[in-house]
């Protein structure tokens, strides 16, 4: 084979590894559950092994060169160990498949290399990062799958080990160094995109919603409610009191007795509600699909909650109470706004009335 076409075929080989980057990005960003995402990336990572080794640069008839040690090598860190054994398992059956002389040799370097990747993960990040470093440590790795020599009649082995064994390696250390590069860029990125995505939505001290993530919420009920008649309601809730919290026991023990609240909260109402910190000590529910009726059992059900517990700050058991008021949307074209200044009028009668009460807008 002349060099020119070794570069070209090398290049196709890198060309698909960028692919499988594009593939992998993709799984990241939509994927959240770790196994499923995992899975995803085991068969990006196996079907790019099997395009690569489809379109080699063939060594001799029977043996090929191509992408699969580079993804292999990389698939325990960027698939997981279940991703791996999906890769490893779809590219050492193609390679069996494929036949010739380095069918049998070829499958078993598959499982060596998947294994020395994955070996390859167990030093501490401490030890070698997570940059070049590691690449060149993963790159190396891929010399086990040199083992397919073992399985190849020994003058051919010899041969080839004289004559590829170190263009091999040295294509492997280079696409191993590039991929995981492309790779691990991709993961910081998403990885970015989700703390500001986070830092922008969550509030800091109560880790509820922001308004704006509750306004968003509210806009896809308000729709609900409008096209298919859905009635969904408002909890508003007020901290009684909370300014003799705060000068009784200082501004720290208020603001921690206002997240204990927000755990309260979190662990009354359902998945699908969205409890987010609409103001000071002022915290709005969302309850999708609810009526007013039930969301008042639902409201009694977290002002009972917050009451009886005593919220322990450092030593001290400070009890509070909350003032709620609920209202309810229906289909008859009430506002979201309407429905929010509804559940502070009712919020406002609870407070007038004696607090640690829950009123309904309808009520008045
Ligand atoms: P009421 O029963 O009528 O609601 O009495 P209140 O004392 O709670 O009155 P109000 O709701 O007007 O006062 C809210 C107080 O909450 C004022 C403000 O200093 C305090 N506050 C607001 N946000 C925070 C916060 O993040 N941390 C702390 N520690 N205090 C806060
Ligand atoms: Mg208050
Ligand atoms: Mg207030």
């Amino acid at each position: 084979m002349e060099i020119s076409e070794i570069v070209a075929a090398y290049i196709r080989v890198l060309a698909l590894a960028v692919l499988v980057v594009y593939g992998y990005a993709w799984v990241i960003r939509t994927i959240s559950q770790r196994l499923m995402r995992g899975v995803a990336a085991g068969l990006l990572f196996g079907l790019g092994g099997i395009f690569s080794m489809n379109d080699p640069i063939v060594m001799r008839p029977g043996l090929i060169y191509d992408a699969r040690s580079i993804l292999l090598v990389l698939s325990p860190l960027y698939a997981g160990p279940i991703g791996t054994i999906i890769a490893a398992a779809m590219m050492g059956a193609h390679r069996l498949v494929l036949g010739g002389v380095g069918a049998t040799g070829g499958a078993v370097s598959v499982i060596l290399v998947a294994l020395s990747g994955y070996a390859s993960t167990l030093i501490p990040r401490h030890r070698i990062g997570i940059g070049w470093g590691r690449s060149l440590l993963l790159g190396l790795a891929t010399v086990s799958s040199f083992i397919v020599l073992v399985f190849l009649p020994p003058e051919i082995a010899r041969d080839l080990f004289l004559s590829a064994a170190a263009p091999v390696m040295l294509a492997n250390i280079l696409g191993v160094l590039l991929l995981a590069d492309l790779l691990e860029r991709e993961k910081q990125r998403v990885r970015l995109v989700r703390v500001l995505e986070n830092e922008a939505s969550v509030d800091p001290l109560t880790k509820l919603p922001n308004r704006r993530v509750f306004q968003r919420a509210a806009d896809r009920c308000v729709e609900e409610a409008n096209n298919r008649g859905r009635p969904f309601s408002i909890v508003m809730l007020d901290v009684d009191h909370f300014k003799k919290i705060n000068d009784t026991w200082g501004h720290n023990v208020g603001d921690t007795v206002l997240s204990r609240v927000a755990d309260i909260i979190r662990r009354t109402v359902r998945k699908t509600d969205v409890a987010a910190r609409y103001g000071g000590e002022e915290i709005i529910i969302l309850l999708p699909e609810t009526e007013e009726g039930d969301a008042s059992i639902v409201a009694e059900k977290i002002r009972h909650a917050i009451e009886s517990e005593d919220l322990i700050v450092d030593v001290t058991a400070v009890k509070v109470t909350v003032s709620i008021g609920v209202a309810a949307v229906d289909s008859s074209g009430t506002t979201i706004r309407a429905a929010i200044e509804a559940a502070d009028r009712a919020l406002y009668r609870a407070k007038t009335t004696g607090r640690n009460r829950v009123e309904l807008a309808t009520a008045a």
